[in-house]
């Protein structure tokens, strides 16, 4: 067998990358780790971290306003852009180095840099040439620029992070999770939010009722939601931005956001080098073992996973670590992958939408409630909830539950513990309530 000076090389720090990492020096492999930039990836740094400590930091301005139904005075209450963007920082360079010290532990080495293929066992960190018996491409990816004229005027969420002041007005381009979780964090800190979106109703792939019903309440709120509307271009008129959208409809604003997706971080890595095949996108196609064209070169997470998610990748980089080091054979399951949207209401969801279910051929039964959250009875706020089950009527298993309120992320997680176990809509109904919550409509629905 060659001389290789790893047994194993991970190109990127993200989550998925560095648990692979980890695990494999765990099960006693020689293990090197390339990172040009900081440790954790999108989520950490410019992604699911940051984004929930914004949230939680916009969320205190609808609190404000419903404690004086509770009896709270909360008059003169004053927001500092810079105390939420400068704390955030600090916690994600505590992240940081958390990163550093699991990697440290595990006995992997981090080389700060970045990874080229020379071979496909070589590969050059800016100058220094590595070689090692299996590589893992886990580059993870970046936000898409849009080509509108004007475009050099809009920022994208890496910007977001990291914005000198909060803008009094901001017009977000796209209808995807970055879209409607920063419409939430800039409405809720005072700035008045347009969200344009290409076609007929944002979050394409979510359940159908759950999209309207965010749309109806952020509209409630006072966000302006523009569909089947795209930016034109974007010209710099004084201190603000003239946006002309299709059909010659001018918005103005002070900040244009465009969250349009992402695109995937492997056209730098010269990836011909070592002969991997990657699409015209760039992502990787890789086989059930995350195994590339290239024998003894694998890759993981968003630049070829079918979920752009942080469990995914990590799941995935675990296993691959596990498999190819520990002796064991085992798939991830991809099978009611639950995800949330960090909106004002929040989603949660699991499972088949009723879409899904029907053009799969299920017979299937819905079970529906909307009410008005016992917290807002007091706060006066005109908020709903939405909770919505999905059920085979052959063989009564729930194959979708989805939701769209207050704490929905944190109840999908366990309601997604029930349809792994394959549970039915009687088991639902055998659950006693725990009253008085929201979670126990899934529990009462008839
Ligand atoms: P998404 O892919 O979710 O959404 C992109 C949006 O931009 C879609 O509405 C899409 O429209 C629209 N769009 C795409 N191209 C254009 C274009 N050229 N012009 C106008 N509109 C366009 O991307 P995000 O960046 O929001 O998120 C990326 C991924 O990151 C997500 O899919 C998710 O996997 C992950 N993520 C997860 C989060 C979570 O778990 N809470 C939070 C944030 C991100 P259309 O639908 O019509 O194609």
């Amino acid at each position: 067998m060659a001389n290789f000076d790893y047994d194993y090389f991970v190109i990127g720090g993200g989550s998925g990358g560095v648990r692979s990492a980890r695990i494999a020096a765990q099960h006693g492999a020689r293990v090197g780790l390339a990172e040009s930039s900081h440790l954790g990836g999108t989520c950490v740094n410019l992604g699911c971290v940051p984004k929930k400590l914004f949230a939680y930091g916009a969320d205190f301005g609808p609190a404000f306003e419903d404690a004086k139904g509770f009896g709270w005075s909360a008059d003169n209450v004053r927001f500092d852009w810079t105390t939420l963007r400068d704390s955030k920082t600090k916690e994600i360079e505590r992240l940081n180095g958390i990163y550093k010290s699991l990697l440290d532990n595990a006995g992997v080495e981090l080389i700060n840099g970045f990874a080229t293929f020379v071979d496909d066992h070589t590969l050059d960190i800016d100058g220094k040439k590595v070689t090692a018996d299996k590589i893992l491409i886990a580059t993870g990816g970046y936000p898409r620029k849009p080509t509108f004229p004007g475009a050099e005027h809009c920022i994208v969420s890496d910007d977001a992070f990291y914005l000198d002041e909060l803008p009094k007005r901001v017009l977000i381009q796209g209808g995807g999770y970055v879209s409607v979780e920063f419409a939430h964090i800039f409405h809720g800190l005072g700035v008045h939010v347009d969200l344009i979106y290409r076609d007929k109703l944002f979050l394409r792939g979510f359940d159908t009722d759950i999209r309207q019903f965010l749309a109806d309440e952020m509209n409630k709120q006072g966000c302006t939601t523009h569909f089947q509307c795209d930016i034109e271009k974007v010209e710099k008129d004084g201190d603000h931005f003239k946006v002309t959208c299709t059909e010659g409809k001018i918005i103005e604003t002070d900040l244009v956001f465009s969250a349009i997706g992402r695109e995937v971080n492997t056209k730098n890595l010269n990836l011909e080098a070592a002969g991997v095949k990657a699409k015209d996108n760039g992502v990787i196609p890789v086989d059930h073992a995350y195994r590339t064209n290239v024998p003894d070169i694998y890759a993981i997470g968003d630049i070829s996973s079918k979920y752009a998610l942080t469990p995914v990748a990590i799941a995935e980089g675990h296993a691959l670590a596990d498999n190819l080091f520990g002796g064991m054979d085992r798939l991830v399951n991809y099978e009611n992958v639950a995800t949330a949207v960090f909106s004002q209401p929040p989603i949660g969801t699991v499972g088949l939408t009723e879409e899904d279910a029907r053009q799969n051929g299920y017979d299937i039964q819905i079970f529906k409630t909307s009410f008005r959250p016992m917290k807002h009875t007091l706060s006066g706020r005109d908020e709903k909830t939405l909770m919505k089950m999905v059920v085979d009527k052959k063989s009564d298993r729930v194959l979708g539950l989805h939701m769209c309120g207050t704490d929905a992320p944190e109840i999908i997680q366990m309601a997604a513990v029930a349809l792994q176990a394959g549970a039915t809509k009687q088991t639902f109904d055998d659950t006693m309530a725990v009253h008085p919550t929201a979670a126990e409509e899934f529990v009462t629905m008839r």
